[in-house]
């Protein structure tokens, strides 16, 4: 069997940035595990970084399909904002997912592809060990950047589970569009969502035209509905647009409660903690914050046995952290009183999203 200090479960933003993060501070063994050919392949998301992502990131121009500056936000009929100064990138997953597990293996982390955890088991505080159909492997840490559906985190108290009323649905579309304009729109009011909103991100070659309702309020149906009414009122008539090239739907966490480590050597960081922002679903910059954090605490454990605890203590006392949980109460009472949700978006003066 082979063993490892550190194994992390999903190669997207949050597995990769911790991989590489680790081994750019620590001589720690690990290996991170990717379902997929590579992450990004299926990934369904709006793409859309803030400034933060990509400072911290030291993104290269290459990887970035759009510098936004404009930004258009329509409440049903009416546009009810618009602004030149935003500093919006948009990215397609399939490349920036890439790029961040070719810089994990880079930094020396070992990666495996087509390859899924099925099971962890604690054989005793700081030695674990994880499955896969055909094989298992020895770790001190386990970490679980296994994203949003996972059924892997069941059998812990740790991380996000999705209930109910806990998580947006969403639905995206790619429209073929060559060369959009490099602008984004927001589309909000009764006719788009009950609760919810929809958004028009440009890529190279697309748009990326989305809808997200909050799953107290969400059907298919409904997703479709929504989605069609700003694409023949919006999209269709701004925009140069060809067929839809690929359909795609998965959840979003709104609120994440409970516990994001055990000090028998597990933790969870990124959308499998829960760790996105409520009002709108982004959640790559909390993917990157969680990952930083992650690996600091990691190696204290590993290297000096402090206790793997202080993860959920630093993640607790974060401003992105204690800003989602006011969202997290506002969202509550949006869940009751849905038209507010659109109300509060028109009275901003600016809606920071993403
Ligand atoms: C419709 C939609 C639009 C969005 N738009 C934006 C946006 O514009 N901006 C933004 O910041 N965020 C956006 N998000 C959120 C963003 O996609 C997530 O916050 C981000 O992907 C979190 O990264 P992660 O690494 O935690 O999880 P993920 O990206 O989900 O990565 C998890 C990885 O784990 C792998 N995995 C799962 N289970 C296993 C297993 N058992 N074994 C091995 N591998 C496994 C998966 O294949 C996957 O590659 C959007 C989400 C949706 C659904």
């Amino acid at each position: 069997m082979e063993h490892f200090d550190v194994l992390i479960v999903g190669a997207g933003p949050a597995g990769s940035i911790l991989a590489r993060d680790l081994r750019e501070k620590s001589d720690l063994k690990v290996g991170i595990f990717e379902k997929e050919s590579f992450s990004g392949e299926k990934k369904v998301c709006g793409g859309g970084l803030n400034e933060n992502i990509v400072k911290k990131l030291n993104l290269p121009g290459d990887i970035i399909d759009k510098k936004i500056k404009t930004y258009f936000a329509y409440m049903n009929e009416k546009e009810f904002n618009h602004t030149d100064k935003i500093d919006l990138y948009s990215i397609r997953r399939e490349v920036f997912d890439r790029y961040l597990a070719d810089r994990a293996v880079e930094a020396g982390a070992e990666m495996y592809v087509n390859t899924a955890i099925s099971n962890v088991n604690i054989v005793k505080k700081g030695e674990l060990e994880l499955c896969t159909a055909n094989a298992r492997f020895k770790t001190k840490c386990a970490v679980f950047a296994d994203g949003v559906s996972s059924k892997l985190r069941r059998n812990f108290n740790i991380g996000f589970h999705a209930t109910k009323e806990n998580h947006w649905k969403s639905l995206v579309y790619e429209i073929e569009c060559d060369n959009p304009p490099d602008i984004m729109d927001f589309f909000y009011g009764s006719n788009v969502a009950t609760l919810g909103y929809a958004w028009q991100f440009p890529k190279k070659d697309h748009l990326n035209v989305g809808i997200v309702i909050h799953s107290k309020y969400s059907t298919l149906n409904k997703l479709k509905m929504g989605l069609n009414w700003v694409i023949n009122n919006y999209i269709n008539n701004k925009y140069d647009t060809g067929k839809v090239a690929k359909v795609g739907n998965a959840i979003i966490p709104i609120k994440s409660v409970g516990e994001y480590s055990s000090d028998l050597g597990l933790l969870a960081i990124g959308d499998a903690a829960g760790f996105l922002r409520p009002f709108d679903g982004g959640g790559i910059e909390f993917a990157m914050e969680s990952a930083f954090l992650a690996s600091e605490k990691i190696i204290e454990f590993i290297e000096n046995g402090t206790t793997l605890k202080k993860y959920d203590d630093e993640i607790k006392v974060q401003s992105w952290y204690k800003k989602n949980k006011v969202e997290n109460i506002l969202m509550n009472v949006f869940e009751k009183y849905p038209h507010l949700y659109h109300y509060f978006f028109r009275t901003r003066i600016l809606p920071n999203l993403i």
